[in-house]
């Protein structure tokens, strides 16, 4: 399949890490294939920092993460983005949506999750259950005079979208009505993804799988903001061996922790080209290497089992 490609006619991908801690090697293999994809037909390659959660994002990190990038030989074009620097873009986003599709949600985390567990409540996707989607101006001025304070979400009408994954094949979901801004003012995630990847020119979407069943919605609101939707693929998770997935507590996970096993960032960039079937003799590799070889048709739709220590 030929990949979508921009105005000027080049293939533009994307990692867009949230810098809330050190990038593990499913974060990295991830990053990995993202580079492979782009630059192995020519294309352009940029870093995004998920950032809009201020408590859980740090610089430290940030750096962390992009000297991670490097060590593996991963570059990008241009300034690495920051979305806490671009609110009045996604602000300015919000109202150019349809007002109709725009809702007012006073529900606390709690309260949906009990709606969700409540009998015949339950939605096997884990879908907003809709409680403020009718409120009357009366039951929003009773809610705010409580003290509550409003998230805006999409009201996305239980409308459903396909689209043909380039990992893992066609693909049909749900729209859920995802938060479009948070109570504090925040805009969420969902929409800063879609307006940035529009903005930064991004054609192909690569990146890990737990975003598969978030893409529906954002699909819709790249239709509702009349901008060019990319194309995608999600890469598979690593998971431990008793399936859940990669983490800290897993032990030696990231390339700092490697490191002190005596593994290169070359011995690391080895495994994980060898986990998307690049054969590369156990020799240690930078991404570079790998630019031939790299078939995004190869890697396996399935889960990356890893046992950490056996690296
Ligand atoms: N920032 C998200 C994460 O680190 C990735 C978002 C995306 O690639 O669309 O999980």
């Amino acid at each position: 399949m030929r990949p979508v490609t921009g105005e000027n006619g080049v293939v533009r991908g994307r990692f867009a890490p949230s810098p809330t801690g050190s990038l593990h090697l499913g974060n990295l293999r991830t990053a990995l294939v993202a580079w492979l994809s782009a630059r192995s037909v020519g294309g352009e390659f940029i870093v995004r920092m998920e950032d809009l959660d201020r408590v859980t994002s740090s610089p430290v990190h940030e750096s962390d993460q992009l000297s991670s990038l490097r060590s593996i030989g991963l570059d990008w074009d241009g300034a690495v983005v920051r979305q806490s620097e671009r609110f009045a873009m996604y602000h300015q986003a919000i109202a150019r949506l349809p007002s109709e599709r725009v809702y007012e949600c006073y529900c606390t985390r709690r309260e949906i999750r009990e709606a969700a567990e409540a009998p015949h409540g339950v939605d096997p996707d884990g879908r907003y259950p809709g409680t403020c989607r009718n409120l009357t101006a009366g039951d929003r001025r009773a809610l705010r005079d409580a003290g509550r304070r409003p998230a805006l979400r999409l009201r996305s009408d239980d409308g459903e979208e396909s689209f043909d994954d380039r990992c893992r094949g066609p693909q049909h979901g749900g729209v859920d009505d995802v938060v479009l801004q948070r109570n504090d003012g925040v805009p969420a995630y969902n929409l800063a993804v879609v307006v940035d990847d529009a903005a930064q020119g991004v054609t192909q979407v690569v990146r890990g799988d737990d975003l598969l069943a978030s893409t529906p919605g954002q699909i819709r609101l790249h239709q509702l903001l009349d901008l060019p939707i990319p194309e995608y693929a999600h890469i598979p998770l690593a998971l431990a061996p008793d399936g859940s997935r990669l983490a800290k507590r897993h032990g030696a996970v990231t390339l700092a922790d490697l490191g002190e096993r005596g593994m290169s960032p070359g011995d690391v960039c080895a495994r994980l080209a060898e986990s998307l079937g690049i054969e590369t003799g156990g020799r240690p590799v930078m991404a570079g290497d790998l630019l031939e070889r790299f078939d995004l048709a190869r890697v396996l739709p399935g889960p990356w089992l890893l046992t950490p220590g056996e690296l």
